[in-house]
């Protein structure tokens, strides 16, 4: 009999705690479902991308059939990003050798310090190199086309010095932060995660 008292009380709470979620179901259904127009959103992540990262050419085009089980406007807005993202990151490059500079802006000992040095050491002018293709490049990534700023970029080497590199110029690439996360990682599905165009493009999805 005592069980069937505390029963009675368990049941009763239980009751009680319901009410409010009967009273407030619109406010509850409303917090976790939420609509909106969708297609203005991938319209402006279109714009938003083209002008961003111009070299990469994203593929709007399977969006639709990727969301079109999802209700909640915050879920399709979050697998539309996810995808553009995935697309960025496997979005195929190759580094290459780059367009020369003329000789008058060249500086004395470029020549030199061009050669391998011992135990694979930056030569003396590196930071004047990547300033130099940095302007070259017209202070943008290689791979994605991003505007840089010269302190957020990075100088590759096109040809490692194993493989006969130097550190001349043409061998110079400038890319961005995300750009040289994703050229060095071995597992992309990991470095995705990690990459700044997963910020930005998630801060535009409605929350
Ligand atoms: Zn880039």
């Amino acid at each position: 009999m005592i069980l069937d008292f505390k029963f009675i009380i368990a049941g009763s709470i239980i009751i009680a705690l319901l009410i409010p979620l009967y009273i407030y179901r619109e406010e509850i259904y409303k917090r976790f479902y939420k609509k909106g127009d969708v297609r203005s959103f991938i319209r402006n992540l279109d714009s938003y991308l083209s002008v961003k990262y111009p070299k990469i050419n994203f593929d709007f085009s399977k969006l639709a059939e990727l969301i079109a089980d999802e209700k909640d406007i915050r879920i399709q807005e979050t697998l539309i990003v996810e995808n553009l993202v995935q697309q960025f990151a496997y979005w195929e490059y190759e580094l290459n050798t780059q367009k020369s500079i003329p000789k008058s802006k060249l500086w004395n000992n470029y020549m030199a310090n061009s050669q391998l040095l011992k135990d694979n050491q930056l030569p003396i002018d590196w930071s004047q190199r990547k300033k130099a293709a940095w302007v070259r490049d017209n202070n943008k990534c290689n791979r994605c086309g991003a505007k840089i700023d010269l302190q957020d970029s990075n100088a590759l080497l096109a040809k490692q010095m194993k493989n006969g590199g130097g550190f001349n110029l043409e061998n110079i690439v400038i890319l961005c932060s995300d750009c040289t996360r994703i050229i060095k990682s071995n597992n992309i599905e990991r470095t995705k995660k990690d990459l700044n165009i997963l910020d930005k493009l998630m801060a535009k999805v409605t929350t």
